[in-house]
Formats: structure tokens, C-alpha cells, sequence
């Protein structure tokens, strides 16, 4: 969301425009190289991973931990909901302490500043998070802080470890279910979903975004929307979901929070969400940096159909694939990376529980584990499934010949955001 609301629709006619006088005037600048990576754009900043202390534990079951942190007030910059602060050097200064593209300063009226110093001459200094989930420090209008109580009823917590939004009611856990966060890239750093505390700050609804329609969106944090899963419109008015559901429990947006269309048990999805939550209710999100993913259950329960099935799934009557070989054939997490399982790919309509060494690969980029130590994994795998390849029929593994089973359309991709 922030690219196509701050760019595309803005400068897209204007870039546009210029792109077809540089073509008449006969020649293309060479396409501008990526300078920097993700990791150098945050070099020398501390992060989102920093925002909630050294020893934040990021225990979702710690209910009583959470509940105090989501009821507590917050300041924010009490500037206009679609506004933003750049912090400066010093009082009363005017140099930025950042001023990367849609990059050094912070949102106001919902995101979350720390108060860092006392006023002086009018100005204090503060640390608040930007779109690329940097802390940025500097001196703002002392004028301009504002201490929120946020709503006293409704919490909710975004983990980017777990890709999972977590409802709090009344002191108690709620509910959770699949979210995407987004997705950077060397181009677009800032599309990283920035780690902090932030308030519902308004019920913006349904917006288009580059072919998708993204609906019941919730603003909280300015180009940032809490928003139901997108979708691509047909022409005779089916919404088609497939491919951004697929990608539920992994980062994939520009920023925003996509969040599932249809209810868990407890009824919860973007439309509870629409429904229920109030304004100003506190939302965390916890950053993922540097922290490790932990496997599955090894006695987790996955599913397959051994009339060809090309998926793993994590329920024996998935709805990708047709009732007449419901109940889908149940097998253990720990035989995953075994015989012919290990062929199976994860179901994209049920989202089953990641392979170790998905989980391996998405714990390297984070940081959590060494170059060294992801190798060793692999090579037990590969062990693993070699060693195993010759009992796999014995195990009675999933033949993987016929294709009859999955009615899932994958839509292609487009170039689209948010
Ligand atoms: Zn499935």
C-alpha cells in the first residue's frame, strides 16, 4: 500500500510522462543499479529488533506480559494521520537525520515515538520507527508530543516471526490467524512492515492497488493498512484470492498487513476485525531479526493423497482437493524430509506447517543461525532422504504419478502491490 499510495498513483503519469520524452528524444538512461542491499540500508541504525529492548521475549503465551503492554498509553506526534515528522540534528535545526527516499521520518498521530530526552528551547529529542524499520533519533516540537491511553479493551499483537496476528480481549487471548507482512527488496527496503507500537487510528475501507482490490482496510501507521487479503475482481464480479492466500504465513506485501478472508473457529478474520476492533486500539508488531524459528512437532499431523497428490496439507479434508479421496491419508512431521515426501510441496490453499529446511533457509537470511551451521542441516537432509529413498515404498511413501487431485487455479502473478 504505502508504494501505490505514495508513488504509483502520484508519480506513476508524471514518470510516465517522462519516460515517453526520454524515449522521443531517443534514448533510455541505463537502468539505475540497486546500489545497496536491505542489510546496507540499515547499516549503522539500529531496528525494529531493537525497539522493545535487549530482552524482550516475545512470548505470545505470556498473556499477563502482553495485556500491560497493549493497554499502555503511547506518545505519538500529534500531527495529522496522513502526516509525517522528520526528525532533525538538533533543536530548532533544520538537517534531517535521514532523508533516504520515503525514509527519516515518522508517522503521525498512530505510530509510537520514545520520548528520550527533556525539552530544550521548545525541542526534545525522540527515537521513532521508519518505513524501512529503522530507528531514527532526533528533535522534534515538543509541542507536537501527545500521550494516548489506547483502547482499554482490544489489543493486538503482529508477530513477523510467526506471520500470525493475535487478538486480545479483555486481558484474555482471543484468537489468532495467517497474516503476510511485507516483503523488502534491495529497490524497495521500505517495504519491510516496521516493527513498533501503533494505533487503529481509521477505518479507510476498501482500496484498488495495480489490479487488486484489498478490502476493509484499517489504517495504522499512514500508508500502512491492516487489510483483508487481496483479491483480483473478474469482469462478471467473482473475487478470485488464490494467489495472495497462498501466500498467508510468509512475508509478501509492500508494508501492509494482509490478513485471512475466511473465519478460524473463533470467527476471527479482516472482517472481525473490521467489525469488532475499536479505534485506538494498540497494535505491537515484533520484529523477526535475529530470531530463531522453532520446528514443528515432530508428531504434527500432515496429509496427503496417495492417488498422485503433489501436496502436503495440514488437514484431511482440504478443500483444493476433491471430496471423493476426503480423508486425505495422515503422516508424521518427522517423515517429511523422507522417501516421498520429501517430493510433496507445501499445499498453497491450506498452508501446512513450513519443512525444516524452509525453516532453516528463512532462519539464515534472519540471522538466527550461521552459514555453517545451515549447511550442516542440509547435508543431514540430504543424508536423510538418501538413506531412506530405498525403504520408501516399504514405508508406503506417496506415489508421485497421477496430477487428479488439486482444482487449485493459480492466478499469475502481476505486478501488483501492496
Ligand atoms: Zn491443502
Amino acid at each position: 500500500m504505502k508504494v501505490s499510495s505514495r508513488l504509483s498513483r502520484i508519480s506513476l503519469g508524471l514518470l510516465n510522462a517522462v519516460l515517453i520524452a526520454v524515449l522521443l528524444a531517443g534514448f533510455l538512461p541505463a537502468p539505475e543499479a540497486s546500489a545497496k542491499t536491505v542489510a546496507q540500508w540499515l547499516e549503522g541504525f539500529q531496528t525494529g529488533k531493537d525497539w522493545f529492548g535487549e530482552d524482550f521475549a516475545y512470548d505470545i503465551n505470556d498473556t499477563e506480559a502482553v495485556w500491560e503492554l497493549l493497554m499502555k498509553p503511547i506518545t505519538v506526534l500529534d500531527v495529522g494521520e496522513t502526516e509525517s515528522v522528520y526528525p532533525v540534528t538538533e533543536p530548532g535545526g533544520k538537517k534531517k537525520v535521514n532523508n533516504d527516499k520515503l525514509g527519516g521520518f515518522i508517522n503521525g498521530a498512530s505510530a509510537a515515538v520514545h520520548v528520550l530526552g527533556e525539552d530544550e528551547n521548545g525541542w526534545t529529542l525522540i527515537e521513532g520507527i521508519d518505513y524501512y524499520n529503522r530507528i531514527i533519533r532526533g528533535y522534534v516540537k515538543t509541542k507536537l508530543l501527545k500521550t494516548v491511553t489506547p483502547n482499554q479493551h482490544y489489543g493486538v499483537v503482529v508477530d513477523k516471526l510467526t506471520q500470525r496476528l493475535y487478538v486480545f480481549i479483555d486481558g484474555k487471548f482471543f484468537s489468532s490467524c495467517a497474516v503476510s507482512t511485507g516483503l523488502p527488496n534491495d529497490e524497495q527496503p521500505y517495504n519491510e512492515t516496521s516493527a513498533g507500537e501503533y494505533l487503529t487510528i481509521s477505518w479507510s475501507g476498501g482500496f484498488d492497488s495495480e489490479g487488486m482490490y484489498c478490502d476493509m482496510a484499517i489504517r495504522f501507521n499512514n500508508g500502512d493498512k491492516i487489510h483483508e487479503v487481496p483479491c483480483t475482481i473478474l469482469a462478471d464480479g467473482t473475487k478470485r484470492y488464490t494467489k495472495w492466500e497462498a501466500q498467508l504465513g510468509q512475508k509478501a506485501s509492500h508494508g501492509c498487513i494482509r490478513v485471512a478472508r475466511l473465519p478460524n473457529d473463533e470467527g476471527l478474520d479482516q472482517e472481525w476485525l473490521w467489525d469488532n476492533l475499536k479505534r485506538m486500539t494498540k497494535v505491537l508488531i515484533w520484529d523477526d531479526a535475529g530470531r530463531k524459528m522453532p520446528y514443528p512437532d515432530d508428531d504434527t499431523l500432515l496429509y496427503y493423497n496417495p492417488n498422485g497428490g503433489k501436496y502436503y496439507h495440514s488437514t484431511p479434508e482440504c478443500s483444493s482437493v476433491k471430496k471423493k479421496y476426503y480423508p486425505l491419508t495422515a503422516f508424521k512431521y518427522s517423515e517429511l524430509e523422507t522417501g516421498l515426501y520429501a517430493r510433496l510441496d507445501p499445499c498453497p490453499s491450506c498452508t501446512p506447517v513450513k519443512r525444516k529446511s524452509v525453516i532453516d533457509l528463512e532462519n539464515l537470511n534472519r540471522g538466527a543461525i550461521t552459514q555453517e551451521e545451515y549447511d550442516a542441516l542440509i547435508a543431514g537432509y540430504a543424508a536423510q532422504a538418501n538413506g531412506t529413498a530405498d525403504t520408501a515404498t516399504a514405508t508406503a511413501a506417496p506415489e508421485a504419478t497421477a496430477t487428479d487431485d488439486v482444482e487449485i487455479t493459480i492466478i499469475p502473478a502481476e505486478d501488483a502491490d501492496n
